[in-house]
């Protein structure tokens, strides 16, 4: 392998590859034969510091594809554990790794992580590799969540391999490149946890709490602290979820970041018809991950990390869960919180009043009797049009008439409740079949519909979307279901 010098913009650090040993496996990128780019994200390379014209270049692409590192570069696969569906497992990158933080021109510190990159010493029997499809599915999602507003990692590029991968069928293979504030995921302390070196453990925490929240480093008990701050990334990102319609799909442990950004796009999808029971997932049989369950799961998982941190809370192991137990009875609180709030604005509310959550609960109960549609609801109602499925019911106009009177109520005008409504409340979101329809189009080898997809998606909010990307699915394409076979 050759390394290649620096003008190509990259500025690698390698601060993870730091910590001790246990945390990762030193491993060089598994050569592909044919590589070919097929999806680049100028602007975010830009934002990193990278020239995208020579991304696109030879050498560039020999990058994306894991035939050559920055000269910079240490690549690592990470170590970690999660609870899986419930149960806990060893884990680790098995078919990703690290090739280091980019140092951007704003100053700040980025994961650069090819995923389909070959086999780990985690990859527990699997092939290391990635398909074409999922690997665009995660770069629309991915991007389309940044563009609505919620923190999430991001895609910079998919590249072909040249190599067949063996799922049900045989499969174009393909490796994306990603960004994120970092990898640091539950399953992270937990691995260290299990491992038992309380050190390493200390080690860890305070990697990311400089890196995440250096704000808490010189508080008096720094890892409570740092426990409180997870528990808020992530009661706000779980919140902002469920105001856009998002199911993560597989919120194992080891998918959730201690950044609060969303990662690992598997199985995801956004809702339709409004539903709390909804599930995309095949393997999520029992709807662990259901829409509505993502709060109570997501408490659940911080309680599975605060247990990770017992031994740094406190010596005594009784003080210790006491203060985890505090941090996690914060949670439920703070959650409904974030989430009214964000209801609120989905309604055009100003300010609060008692009685709000229960206009809101009664709406989503009407849409829910009547199988309204989540996004395009909200949508209608910011601009005071007729919502299809809800237009004949009855306990629908008893509703309008009480929010219109809540409207009424409160100072601001009008106009500015409709903007607050408007910002809020997008009107394209990646609907199941046009991201199908765009993966299917780019297996037989025409991008341009995911490129035009990726375009829609990047402007959520517009005042003119185009029709084809806000009108629901035919009610026989609404069975909709995602593989983890990815
Ligand atoms: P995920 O469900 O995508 O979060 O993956 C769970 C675990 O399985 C992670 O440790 C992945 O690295 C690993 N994994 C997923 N697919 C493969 C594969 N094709 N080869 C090796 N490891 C894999
Ligand atoms: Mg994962």
């Amino acid at each position: 392998m050759t390394k290649l010098p620096e003008e190509k913009g990259w500025n690698l650090d390698n601060s993870y590859a730091r910590l001790p040993e246990s945390f990762f496996s030193l491993i060089n990128p598994n050569p592909v034969e044919d590589p070919k780019l097929v999806v680049l994200n100028s602007k975010l390379a830009a934002t990193l510091g990278l020239n995208a014209e020579e991304l696109q270049s030879k050498e560039g692409i020999n990058v994306l594809a894991g035939n050559d590192v920055p000269e910079d570069s240490i690549p690592i696969a990470q170590a970690y554990a999660g609870h899986q569906f419930g149960n806990f497992t060893m884990l680790g990158d098995g078919r990703a790794l690290l090739i280091g933080e980019q140092m951007t021109p704003d100053g700040e510190r980025v994961d650069i992580q090819l995923k389909g990159s070959g086999p780990t010493p985690f990859s527990r029997g699997g092939d290391g590799r990635a398909a074409l499809g999922p690997m665009l599915r995660e770069y629309i999602i991915s991007e389309a969540m940044y563009a609505l507003g919620i923190p999430t990692s991001r895609s910079l590029s998919v590249v072909t391999t040249g190599e067949p991968v063996y799922r049900e069928t045989e499969l174009p293979g393909a490796i994306l490149t990603r960004t994120a504030a970092s990898h640091l995921r539950f399953g992270t302390f937990q691995y260290s946890a299990g491992v038992g070196k309380v050190d390493d453990l200390s080690t860890l925490a305070d990697y990311a709490i400089e890196r995440h929240y250096p704000h808490v480093k010189n508080d008096e008990n720094r890892y409570f602290s740092f426990l409180k701050e997870v528990m808020r990334s992530q009661a706000s990102l779980v919140a902002k979820w469920q105001h856009i319609g998002f199911i993560h799909g597989v919120m194992n442990t080891d998918n959730m970041t201690i950044s609060g950004e969303t990662i690992d796009y598997g199985p995801c999808a956004f809702m339709d018809t409004y539903d709390p029971k909804t599930v995309f997932s095949s393997i999520d049989v029992q709807g662990r991950y259901a829409y509505g369950n993502q709060p109570y799961i997501t408490g659940w998982n911080l309680a599975r990390f605060s247990e990770a941190l017992l031994p740094l809370l406190h010596k005594d192991e009784e003080e210790a869960v006491k203060l985890a137990q505090a941090v996690m009875a914060d949670f439920s609180k703070r959650y409904k919180r974030i989430w009214l709030d964000g209801m609120r604005k989905k309604l055009g509310l100003l300010n609060e009043e008692k009685e709000d959550e229960s206009l809101v609960e009664k709406l989503l109960s009407v849409m829910q009797k009547n199988k309204a549609d989540y996004t395009n609801t909200f949508r209608a109602l910011s601009f005071d049009q007729p919502v299809d499925e809800l237009s004949c019911s009855a306990e629908f106009s008893e509703w309008y008439g009480q929010w219109q009177s809540r409207l009424n109520r409160q100072e601001g005008s009008n106009e500015s409740s409709r903007k607050v409504m408007q910002q809020t409340n997008p009107a394209v979101i990646p609907r199941n079949h046009k991201v199908e329809e765009a993966l299917e189009a780019a297996g037989e080898g025409d991008f341009s519909v995911l490129e035009r997809l990726l375009d829609a998606l990047s402007k959520p909010y517009t005042k003119k979307p185009e029709k084809e990307y806000t009108t629901p699915p035919e009610p026989s394409n609404r069975s909709y279901r995602t593989f983890c076979g990815t």
